[in-house]
């Protein structure tokens, strides 16, 4: 499998500061967009990944709810603390 997922932008959907709890609207490269859910006590932690069905899954091409993304889920949290997408994020 040589699809390998890249985030492009990433917004906050909603956050509760007082509990560490965000949650994430992330948009990849090739245009797949995901919600994130993580938490933050006090390093930040993804608790849940799935895709939303605006576009089929770039893995199975299905237009419904897949799991796909959760085998990605650690190469994508990795890039949410590497390029600080989360700070960035809220900073705005
Ligand atoms: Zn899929």
């Amino acid at each position: 499998m040589s699809y390998r997922p890249s985030i492009a932008q990433l917004q906050v959907a909603s956050k509760n500061e007082k509990d560490g709890l965000y949650e994430f609207t992330m948009k990849l490269v090739d245009g797949t967009q995901c919600r994130v859910f993580y938490s933050k006590a006090p390093d930040w932690k993804m608790t849940a990944i799935s895709r939303l069905q605006k576009t089929p899954c770039p893995v199975c091409r299905k237009d419904f709810i897949c799991k796909c993304m959760d085998q990605w889920s650690g190469d994508l949290h990795q890039q949410m603390i590497e390029d600080e997408w989360m700070q960035k994020a809220l900073a705005e």
